[in-house]
């Protein structure tokens, strides 16, 4: 076993704290990461929160993980000492079943084992996050990075840059194409700058008026202050494809009458309950409710290069693991920009 410094919660209530935990030595096929920094999404805070369901504590919460390989079993092929690699939301999967073979282990009828408040597929051991000094992980569940960039921009990427990236590909976003996106945190960031690499022509609903600027320095054109319900009838029936990444209750309706016929609202965003939906609001046009989770190892590997390519990283503020409640409280408030990335050098 590997002693490793990290960041816990230890309920639902109490503030992160510096945590020690074991890490398992390299089996044949795993590899050993130093992690050089982890971004702080908003599912690391819903879970230390219990707000999804009872969590398992001790909690360490991060599956925005880059780093260097430090240590490789002897079957390890595909990495070497000092590679970048990284490591997204999940760390193993049965490898056999329809979803595994079609490369979206994310739905794995087995099991997918999440990269926290997780089992390892022996059912028991539990799994904790990259808050945290160095982890070991399954080469299959580890990704390349490219030499060159600021990594500590690539981290979003793993888990804000994959969940966006899908449904964005999905739905054939090219040129030509009006894309919303709702919500201008960790993921809503990342949608644009996607979306705007795809080629398409992207709006922004935001609750915050202050986004406007930053909003279309990231590429939008658009702007729409979704506080204000006047504000939506302007942009009736115009979008293909609307990105939801609001992680609190709000109504869908307002956002559903944006959309062209046929248009498709996507739920990334989680709020832990549920949400409204007028029936008419889809009725009228035939429009499409859908939700998406991340994406598996292959798609994951393609996104990254392709920000590699188009030099698509997230905007993001590098703090220390001890800033990391202080750090909750502004993302909850909506003042992160635009993602948070702790340093983990400081753990
Ligand atoms: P985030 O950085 O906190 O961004 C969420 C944004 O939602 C905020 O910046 C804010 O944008 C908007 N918002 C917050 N509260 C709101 C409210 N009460 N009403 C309307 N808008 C509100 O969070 P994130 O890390 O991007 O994650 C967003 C959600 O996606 C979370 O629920 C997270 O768990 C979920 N998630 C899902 C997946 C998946 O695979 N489906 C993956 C990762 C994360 P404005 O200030 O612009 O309004
Ligand atoms: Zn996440
Ligand atoms: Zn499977």
């Amino acid at each position: 076993m590997i002693k490793v410094k990290a960041y816990a919660a230890q309920s639902a209530t109490s503030a992160l704290q510096p945590f020690q935990l074991e890490r398992r030595s390299p089996r044949p096929d795993d590899v050993v990461i130093e992690i050089a920094y982890c971004g702080v999404c908003h599912s690391d805070i819903h879970t230390a929160r219990s707000e999804w369901g009872p969590t398992s504590y001790p909690f360490v919460p991060g599956h925005e993980i880059v780093g260097r390989v430090i240590g490789l079993g002897k079957k390890v092929k595909r990495f070497k000492a000092g590679d970048l690699v990284g490591v997204g939301c999940f760390v193993d999967s049965c490898g056999k079943c329809p979803s595994c073979k079609s490369h979206e282990e994310q739905f794995c009828q087995g099991h997918t084992v999440f990269t926290y408040n997780s089992v390892e597929l022996d059912g028991k051991t539990p799994t904790f996050g990259g808050y945290a000094s160095q982890i070991t992980v399954k080469d299959k569940y580890v990704l390349k990075i490219k030499k060159g960039l600021a990594l500590e921009r690539v981290a979003p990427l793993l888990c804000a840059g994959i969940t966006t990236y899908s449904p964005l590909k999905r739905y054939g976003v090219k040129k030509g194409k009006k894309v919303g996106v709702v919500g201008l945190g960790g993921l809503g960031h990342m949608a644009v700058k996607l979306a705007k690499a795809m080629g398409a022509e992207v709006t922004v609903f935001s609750t915050s008026p202050n986004k406007e600027l930053d909003a279309k320095k990231l590429g939008a054109k658009k702007f729409v202050l979704s506080s204000t319900p006047e504000n939506f009838e302007l942009h009736a029936g115009k979008l293909d494809l609307i990105i939801d990444t609001v992680s609190a209750n709000h109504d869908f309706s307002p956002y559903l009458s944006t959309l062209k016929i046929g248009g498709i609202h996507v739920l990334v965003g989680a709020p832990p309950e549920p949400n409204q939906v007028a029936a008419m609001a889809l009725i009228y046009g035939r429009k499409h409710l859908a939700g998406s989770l991340i994406g598996g190892i292959k798609e994951t590997q393609e996104m990254l290069d392709f920000c590699a390519r188009k030099k698509v990283l997230a905007d993001i503020e590098l703090i220390s693991a001890g800033e990391i409640n202080e750090a909750y409280e502004r993302t909850i408030k909506g003042q992160v920009k635009y993602r948070f990335v702790i340093d983990a050098k400081t753990f």
